[in-house]
């Protein structure tokens, strides 16, 4: 099976084997993101991951039983039914026997379409550790990226996966309400994560790429950038705000200015020093956030 598009996952999976799935995103409308403009959302049928499976089987033999967690690729596999999922999960067991977890990437509203009984039974199968894209905790500013769902449905449906034990890793983004924003967005974004517990907390920074409707926005004018200082600025106050001893904080995407990352019980004050540091000697004209260039 040939697969269609370029393949993302979270950079904590790098050591994880990929699985696809599906191709592209079921919404591919969030105005900031160009990863998969080109590429169609598709399933793939269980034929097709039954055939990817075989086929790899075929080239690693006997390393399949050592495996024992998989990434399920795709910008939204979650969005395929509860049914659907667990045939495929069942399917990646016939071949790989001694898998237990199975994560992917999942948005708001695919778990909002699954009842509890679904989670619970998805939980039994080993799905787990599903990557959601929060982006910030304000409903305004996630109804101007075109998200597709709010803060506050974000909250309902994590708080979902909590009570049936589902963990769930949350990717945020710096600079999301422009300038002069910061601070606000970072002190709502914070109150979220407080209330809804991931076991990671994933950050980057906004950029404005080539083809995307935030690039057009910046050229018309009608959204301003935050400068790198206020970037740093809502990136140590949303870091400060987090009472989230068990959560592990990773802000060390090539898009982030300075890299920070620890566990929040140990390591908060270390990673607050070295934003402190940053926002007293960060020269902003070294990181103009209107680059025009690549992907996330
Ligand atoms: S950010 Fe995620 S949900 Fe939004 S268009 Fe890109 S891949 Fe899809």
């Amino acid at each position: 099976m040939e697969y269609n598009g370029v393949i993302y996952r979270p950079p904590v999976e790098a050591n994880t084997i990929l699985i696809p799935i599906t191709e592209g995103c079921s919404h591919n409308s969030c105005i900031f993101c160009n990863m998969y403009r080109s590429v169609p959302f598709r399933a793939w049928s269980l034929n097709e991951v039954e055939e990817y499976l075989s086929n790899f089987i075929g080239v690693y033999g006997g390393y399949a039983k050592k495996i024992k967690r998989v990434y399920l690729v795709g910008a939204d596999p979650f969005v395929i039914s509860a049914k659907g999922l667990v045939k495929r999960v069942e399917l990646i067991k016939k071949y790989l026997p001694n898998v237990g977890v199975v994560s992917m990437y999942a948005r708001t509203d695919n778990i909002a379409r699954k009842t509890d009984d679904d989670l619970r039974c998805l939980k039994d199968v080993g799905i787990n550790d599903l990557y959601i894209g929060v982006e910030c905790g304000s409903n305004d500013v996630l109804a101007k990226l075109n998200k597709g769902y709010s803060a506050d449905d974000t909250k309902e449906q994590c708080l979902r996966l909590n009570s049936v034990g589902i963990n769930h890793c949350d990717l945020l983004m710096l600079g999301t309400g422009g300038k002069g924003h910061g601070l606000e967005v970072a002190a709502v974004t914070a109150a979220l994560e407080n209330a809804i517990k991931p076991t990671k907390i994933l950050v980057n920074t906004m950029s404005a790429f080539t083809g995307t409707k935030l690039d057009d926005e910046i050229q018309a004018g009608s959204f301003t950038p935050a400068g790198e200082r206020e970037i740093l600025q809502e990136e140590y106050t949303f870091l400060n705000g987090l009472e989230l001893p068990n959560t592990y904080f990773w802000a060390i995407h090539p898009l982030d200015s300075v890299g920070v990352e620890g566990m929040l019980n140990t390591d908060k004050s270390r990673m607050l020093n070295t934003l402190a540091r940053a926002i007293e000697t960060v020269d902003e004209t070294l990181y103009k956030r209107v680059s025009r260039v690549g992907t996330l």
